[in-house]
C-alpha cells in the first residue's frame, strides 16, 4: 500500500515510513493510505459472520501487503488480540459495542496494541532500542505503556501531569515495570507535551537514541479501529432479523468522540464495505465539530474539561483526515451530529440504565443519548422542520443526514460505542445511578501495585539530563 499526506497529494511513502515518523514532519500533515480496498462480497456475506481476528487480519492485510508476510500479520493479530469487541443488545433496535476488554478497560487498546506489534515488527533488525515517548492526560498513555509493555526492542518513558490525572488513572500508569516507566512532571499536560515536542527536536538526543512517539495520529492505531466497526456490523445485520425483524435495516454507529481517530477508523471500515448506512458524531461540550457541520466554518478552541474527560478535545486532530476523505456536503449525508453537557452526560448516564439496566461509563452515554433522542423523536423533528436546531444548545445540528428516513420510518438499527468500562470512572457512576459499576479484575489488581513513577521537575535540562542517563 502506498500512503500519502493530507497536506500534498505528491507524497509517496511505505507503511513502514508512515508508521515509524507517525506524521510527515516536512508538512505537518498526517499519513493516509491512497485508497480503501472492498472486502470481497463472499467475506462479507459469510455466515455466520467471521471471527474478530478474521476481519482483522482481511482488512489489515493490504495496508501491510509487500512489507509484513501473511504469516507474521497472523501472529502478530494473534498477539495483539486475546480479547475481542462484544455486541451486547441492550433494547430491539440498540446495540452496544463494548470495547472495554481490553488490559486497560478503554478502546485505546485496540489501536496501541496493533501499533506496538507492528512498530516491534519494524524494528525487529535494529540493534539499538527504539524509545517512545509519551505525554498523557489519561487513557492514552496507559494504553500505550500496556501495549509495549514487554515489547523487545522497545521501551516507553510516559510523562503524566502530577496530581492532575484520576486516581486509579494514576495507579495504571505509575505501576508498569521493566520497560515501562512513568514520569510524574510538577505541571500541567500542556508542559508534559511541551517537554516531549522540544525532545523529538533536540539534535543532541537524536544523535544519541533513535526516539518515536506513539500518538493517537499514527496509521497504525487507527487501521486497527476499523476492525471491530466491520466486526460489529456483521455480527449486528446477521442478529437484526432475530432481534428487530426489520426488513431492509440501516444500521447507525453512534461514536463518542474527541479526537475523531474512532470515528475515522469507522469511514474506513464503511469504505472497506461494512453494512454502515451512516454515523452520529457525538461530542461533549467540546463541539468543535458539530459546529463545523452546522456552519461550514472549522474553529478550533481551547478544551473545556467535562466528566467525560478523554472528549476534551478543542482542536480533533483527525479532523484533517475526514475533510481529506469527504466534502463537508458528503460529510452531512453522512453523520448526524449531536453534543450535550455533563448535566446531558448525568442524566443519560441515569436514563440508560433506569431504560435499559445497563450501566454505560460517561463516554459512552453521550453517544447514548445521541441514539435516543434521535430515535424517539428529535430526527423527525428536524425532518419535520419542528426541532429547534440551535447548534449553540445541546442536541442535534441542522443538517439531514441521508438516513434521516430510515430513522422515520423505524428502520434504523443502532450500535452505540462504549469505549471506557464504566469502573474507570466509579465516582461519575455513583453520582448518576447511586451505585457502583463492577469492577474488572484486571483494574482491581493495579490498585494494589506499588507506585513507581518517578518525580520530575518541568523545566526541559532536568528531563533531558533524566534522559541522558537512564535510557
Ligand atoms: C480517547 C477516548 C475517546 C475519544 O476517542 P477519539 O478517537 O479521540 O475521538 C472516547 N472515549 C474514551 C473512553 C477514550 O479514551
Amino acid at each position: 500500500m502506498i500512503y500519502t499526506d493530507t497536506r500534498d497529494k505528491n507524497v509517496k511513502v511505505d507503511f513502514k515510513t508512515a508508521v515509524m515518523n507517525g506524521m510527515n514532519v516536512a508538512t505537518g500533515g498526517l499519513y493516509i493510505p491512497v485508497e480503501f480496498p472492498k472486502l470481497s462480497s463472499s467475506f462479507l456475506n459469510k455466515k455466520p459472520e467471521p471471527s474478530f481476528r478474521d476481519v482483522a487480519f482481511n482488512m489489515a492485510r493490504p495496508y501491510v501487503e509487500g512489507e509484513i508476510p501473511d504469516a507474521d500479520l497472523e501472529a502478530l493479530i494473534v498477539d495483539a488480540y486475546p480479547f475481542t469487541s462484544q455486541v451486547v443488545p441492550i433494547d430491539a433496535i440498540t446495540y452496544v459495542l463494548e470495547l472495554f476488554h481490553g488490559p486497560t478497560c478503554a478502546f485505546k487498546d485496540f489501536g496501541a496494541r496493533f501499533m506496538a506489534r507492528v512498530m516491534s515488527y519494524f524494528n525487529r533488525n535494529e540493534n539499538d532500542n527504539l524509545h517512545i515517548l509519551v505525554a498523557t492526560s489519561g487513557d492514552t498513555g496507559s494504553a500505550v505503556g500496556s501495549a509495549f509493555h514487554n515489547v523487545p526492542g522497545i521501551d516507553v518513558t510516559i510523562l503524566y501531569p502530577d496530581g492532575k490525572i484520576s486516581p486509579l488513572q494514576e495507579k495504571q500508569l505509575s505501576t508498569f515495570t521493566g520497560n515501562v516507566r512513568a514520569l510524574k512532571v510538577k505541571g500541567t499536560f500542556d508542559d508534559c507535551q511541551k517537554l516531549v515536542k522540544t525532545a523529538f527536536v533536540d539534535n543532541d538526543l537524536r544523535a544519541k537514541f533513535r526516539l518515536s512517539s506513539a500518538n493517537s495520529i499514527n496509521i497504525s492505531r487507527l487501521l486497527p479501529q476499523s476492525f471491530y466497526y466491520m466486526y460489529s456490523s456483521l455480527v449486528v445485520k446477521n442478529r437484526i432479523p432475530l432481534d428487530s425483524k426489520i426488513e431492509n435495516p440501516a444500521i447507525i454507529a453512534i461514536v463518542p468522540s474527541g479526537n475523531f481517530g474512532n470515528l475515522t477508523s469507522g469511514l474506513i471500515a464503511k469504505e472497506m464495505g461494512a453494512p454502515i448506512e451512516g454515523f452520529v458524531a457525538a461530542t461533549n461540550s467540546n463541539h468543535t465539530v458539530p459546529d463545523w457541520i452546522a456552519t461550514g466554518e472549522y474553529t478550533s478552541r481551547p478544551s473545556v474539561p467535562t466528566l467525560s474527560n478523554a472528549m476534551d478535545v478543542g482542536a480533533p486532530s483527525n479532523y484533517e483526515r475526514i475533510i481529506s476523505m469527504y466534502s463537508l456536503e458528503q460529510v452531512r449525508q453522512m453523520f448526524a451530529s449531536y453534543w450535550t453537557d455533563d448535566e446531558g452526560t448525568l442524566k443519560a448516564m441515569k436514563d440508560c440504565n433506569s431504560n435499559t439496566g445497563y450501566i454505560i461509563d460517561p463516554h459512552g452515554a453521550i453517544a447514548w443519548k445521541a441514539w435516543n433522542d434521535i430515535r424517539s423523536g428529535a430526527m423527525e423533528k428536524l425532518v419535520n422542520g419542528t426541532l429547534n436546531a440551535d447548534y449553540s444548545k445541546p442536541g442535534l445540528t441542522p443538517n439531514i443526514p441521508s438516513w434521516a428516513d430510515a430513522v422515520t420510518s423505524k428502520r434504523a438499527v443502532g450500535i452505540v460505542l462504549e469505549t471506557a468500562a464504566p469502573a474507570k470512572f466509579g465516582s461519575t457512576v455513583v453520582k448518576a445511578i447511586g451505585r457502583e459499576a463492577s469492577m474488572p479484575s484486571r483494574l482491581e489488581k493495579v490498585l494494589n501495585l506499588p507506585d513507581n513513577a518517578i518525580p520530575m521537575e518541568k523545566d526541559y535540562d532536568s528531563f533531558k539530563q533524566w534522559l541522558v542517563s537512564n535510557l
